[in-house]
């Protein structure tokens, strides 16, 4: 750490120290139960200790938890921080130059923070910059969540929005991207598998062949890193799946097949339900191509969210937050919302953004639950989330890694 940067730690940094939680009823989100009565311990960052009548070191931060509800930190896992949820994002990314760019998605970062998003996924940036976003983060320059970034979106020519894509023919130049982009710092690889709505491009076909897409993946997992792929329609969702990628991103029009197959490898569906449903209804405000497109969608969507629940195929929580008019950073409430108004349950809806999610991530033993040993990440809120998924708009405290987040407060 260089001196500015020091300064910059101390002056917006993380103020270590502890928190205790007092009396206050607990998500177990795993198991889908509420635990009553519990205090919650922060030491450092970290949870020391869940359970009844602890004591706090002298200095800690003690608030009481009574009447209300406290579960890990939501995480998104698929969000454009660059991007501004505003009619025409990529126009607004031009005009404002890379620099910008990265500066309006750490504030969007930031703004997610407070509405108790603690961690998210970037899963497409310019330049890769969610790299550096998330770094600013990581070494204390800025106070904000934790950022997962995938860098560019690996895709060929003619593909999904190459304003923030890396193009990649053929199987030798697919390996150069993956290499490249883990070597910028990128913790994970996002491709795109078909067209998508928000384009000029078809849905239907896949873009990549299977070779193709077998070598991406291939070469991410050789590397340890997961790969998450747009994918629209049969065709491009079947061979990303048998090609052995790990996320399925919005997945619309998957086979029940498919389905079978992907939760016999245990491949993630992350169903970004929302998003399709405001581009549908833009009319008049992104071209009418685009909103008849995401019509499509959202019809096939519904059927492959409700056949991926029923068939178990494990769900985690994506937004696309900062997709053209779909609004300010974040979007977790409208998705878990929409999960739970086309048939979900609010319990598994709740795993879906704070443990499944995790997995994802490769988090699961540090975030993700109220544990001890767990990053302190939190939110407490006015209402059970199990009973009504909506009362996570009712935001009483958020802690990052046990330190109370300003905005509420
Ligand atoms: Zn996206």
């Amino acid at each position: 750490m260089n001196e500015s940067e020091a300064a910059c730690k101390r002056t917006f940094g993380k103020r270590d120290g502890a928190l205790l939680v007092k009396s206050v009823s607990a998500l177990d989100v795993a198991k889908g139960d509420v635990v009553g009565g519990v205090d919650i311990l922060v030491v450092d960052g970290t949870i020391e200790a869940v359970g009844a009548n602890l004591s706090a070191p002298r200095e800690a931060l003690v608030v009481s938890g009574a009447g209300l509800f406290a579960l890990p930190g939501l995480i998104d896992l698929h969000v454009h921080l660059v991007w501004d949820g505003g009619p025409s994002p990529l126009e607004t990314m031009r005009k404002d130059g890379l620099a910008y760019a990265a500066m309006r998605g750490a504030a969007n970062a930031v703004a997610s923070l407070r509405r108790g998003v603690t961690t998210l996924r970037d899963v497409g940036s310019p330049d890769d910059v969610a790299v550096d976003i998330a770094r600013a983060f990581d070494s204390g320059l800025f106070f904000g969540p934790t950022v997962f970034p995938l860098g560019r979106i690996v895709q060929p020519t003619g593909g999904h929005v190459p304003e923030i894509g890396y193009v990649a023919n053929g199987v030798g130049e697919a390996i150069k991207a993956v290499r490249s982009i883990k070597e910028r710092g990128a913790k994970g690889i996002k491709m795109a598998s078909t067209g998508g709505a928000y384009g000029p491009e078809e849905i239907g076909p896949a873009v990549y062949t299977f070779e193709e897409m077998k070598a991406i993946a291939d070469e991410a997992h050789r590397l340890h890193l997961k790969v998450a792929t747009h994918a629209l329609g049969a065709e491009g969702i079947r061979l990303s799946v048998e090609a052995g990628i790990d996320t399925i991103e919005h997945g619309a029009g998957t086979p029940v097949e498919v389905l079978k197959e992907m939760k016999r490898r245990g491949t993630v569906l992350i169903p970004t339900l929302a998003v399709y449903r405001m581009l549908a209804e833009s009319e008049g405000m992104i071209p009418d191509e685009y909103v008849e497109k995401a019509k499509r969608v959202a019809a096939w969507h519904e059927e492959t969210f409700l056949g991926a629940v029923a068939e178990g195929v494990p769900i985690a929580l994506g937004t696309d937050a900062g997709s053209p008019n779909f609004g300010p950073h974040p979007s977790v409430n409208k998705e878990l919302e929409t999960m739970v108004r086309l048939g979900m349950d609010c319990e598994s809806a709740i795993a879906a953004a704070t443990c499944n999610a995790a997995s994802v991530l490769g988090m699961e033993r540090s975030i993700g639950k109220i544990e001890a040993g767990f990053v302190g990440d939190m939110v407490i809120v006015d209402g059970n989330p199990f009973e009504n998924v909506a009362s996570l708009r009712n935001i009483v405290h958020v802690f990052k890694r046990g330190v109370l987040v300003d905005g509420f407060n």
